[in-house]
């Protein structure tokens, strides 16, 4: 997985030294070599990376982290500080200006690609759930984006079978958060362990393989989608890249500094907030392009493409398919009588009974109006009739309350029945043979089924 990275750094010696290094990797490499620079470049070419040096001339690094992390273009562009060794205040200033991770110089090879590996994954994931987001509904910004500031408490999940180690993160987590340990995780029900944000795995244990309970979670679609925060010695410095190729999200170094782990916390949880939102919207917005705003069914759209899709596998000889078409009998003298609203309330209630008397796999649509289409997929044309049936009997044996039970209405239903016959059925001439059947139970006299022969 390749990325353009944007290398930020005022001495000419260090910026060929890592465009070395990550073009021999295969990154793309563009350099900066101040922070003013570096924004404006990002500004205009967004790199997927940014590695940005804190001591420059013109304006610094956090400077220019700051301003990247609120400008709208370019604040979901991962930036990684490169600051001194040892140098603890810096760190901190560059997670609160809003830097995802950092490094140190002499910048270590083997850190250098997982944190720039890691990122991009992230980058990538984000990167297309934006994109999706963008094509289905255009949308503002996010709220709660805010790179700075504080978060709302996570729910924070500690595992660690050194009970004393454990607890120290979690008395440093409870200022802000609401730890939970894995000890006392195991004895509780699924529903009070759900909802959590983060989960922070030290990799000293004894007891199991935190690799492996690292890549099982992150093989679980349950638990997939949670940022695991690696807790490691500095021995350990293998195994925690180790992790990060496993999926994890980051890694914080023994003997833990609290400040760093909250800082490296915050922003993980933030991530997974602004990612849950991006999908939920993503959700949404899927479901709202497929759904009949007032009565909740399927909508026309979505029928037709759906009915193509089993046409075309019965008429390779697959099962056959059925549909009806069902028609609200004198829908006209409704809204008529009581008005429109009461009309949308009669709607509402028919469509209800709608999906009440369907199987679940069949497919309950609005075609428009106050015609209604159910499609059954692998259903010969007598089953069809049945289910066709039924929902007339329940529509024309309970009348209708509407107008917030004022009012009490018998309503009925005109169905029409049609199979797929053949190999040659197409969407049209489904719907016309259903709508021909229809059209002769109105005829006879309304709320009845008909079904038309192929
Ligand atoms: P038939 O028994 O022959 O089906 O008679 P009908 O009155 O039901 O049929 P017609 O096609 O003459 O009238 C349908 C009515 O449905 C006319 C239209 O105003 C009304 N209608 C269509 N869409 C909506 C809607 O979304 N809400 C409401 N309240 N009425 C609607
Ligand atoms: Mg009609
Ligand atoms: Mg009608």
């Amino acid at each position: 997985m390749s990325a353009r990275v944007l290398v930020v750094d005022d001495i000419l010696a260090n910026r060929k030294l890592l465009q070395a290094k990550l073009s021999h990797e295969y990154f793309e490499v563009i350099t900066a070599s101040n922070g003013q620079e570096a924004v404006d470049m990002a500004r205009e070419q967004h790199p997927d990376i940014i590695l940005l040096d804190v001591m420059m001339p013109v304006m610094d690094g956090f400077e220019a982290c700051e301003i990247l992390k609120s400008t709208q273009s370019t604040q979901h562009i991962p930036v990684v500080m490169v600051t001194a060794l040892g140098d603890r205040d810096h760190r901190l200033k560059g997670l609160t200006a809003g830097a995802d991770d950092f490094l140190t110089k002499p910048v270590d090879d083997f850190a250098l690609l997982s944190r720039i590996r890691a990122l991009t994954k992230y980058k990538l994931v984000m990167d297309e759930l934006r994109s999706r987001e963008a094509s289905g509904r255009r949308i503002g910004v996010i709220e709660g984006d805010d790179a700075k500031g504080p978060i709302d408490p996570a729910r924070i999940l500690i595992i660690d079978d050194n009970d004393r180690q454990a607890r120290r993160i979690a008395l440093a987590l409870k200022q802000e958060h609401r730890p939970l340990l894995w000890s006392e995780a195991r004895g509780m029900a699924a529903k009070e362990k759900s909802g959590i944000d983060l989960i922070v795995l030290s990799l000293d244990a004894k007891t199991f393989d935190p690799l492996r309970l690292c890549a099982h979670f992150k093989s679980q679609q349950s638990t997939r989608d949670l940022p695991v925060l690696i807790v490691a010695d500095f021995e350990e410095e293998a195994k925690g890249l180790r992790a990060l190729d496993l999926g994890a999200s980051d890694i914080i170094m023994r003997p833990i500094d609290t400040e760093e782990l909250s800082a490296r916390v915050r922003t993980q949880v933030r991530k997974k907030r602004y990612l849950d939102t991006m999908r939920r919207r993503l959700d949404e917005s899927m479901e709202l392009a497929i759904t009949d705003q007032l009565t909740g069914l399927y909508n026309r759209r979505h029928m037709m493409k759906q009915l193509g899709q089993f046409l075309q596998r019965a008429n390779a000889g697959g099962p056959p398919v059925s549909v009806f078409i069902a028609d609200i009998d004198h829908f006209k003298r409704v809204n008529d009588t009581y008005g429109h609203d009461v009309g949308d309330e009669v709607l509402k209630e028919f469509s209800e009974r709608m999906k009440e008397n369907v199987r679940p796999a069949d497919i309950a649509c609005r075609q428009g109006g106050e015609e209604f289409v159910v499609i059954m997929p692998e259903t010969a044309g007598d089953m069809a009739s049945v289910v066709a049936e039924r929902l007339r009997r329940d529509v024309a044996g309970q009348t209708f309350r509407v107008d917030r039970g004022r009012q009490q209405l018998d309503v009925t239903v005109s169905l029409g029945v049609a199979t797929s016959s053949g190999d040659a059925t197409t969407i049209d001439d489904l719907l016309k043979r259903a709508d021909e059947a229809l059209y002769e139970a109105k005829e006879k006299g309304r709320n009845q089924v008909r079904s038309c022969a192929a």
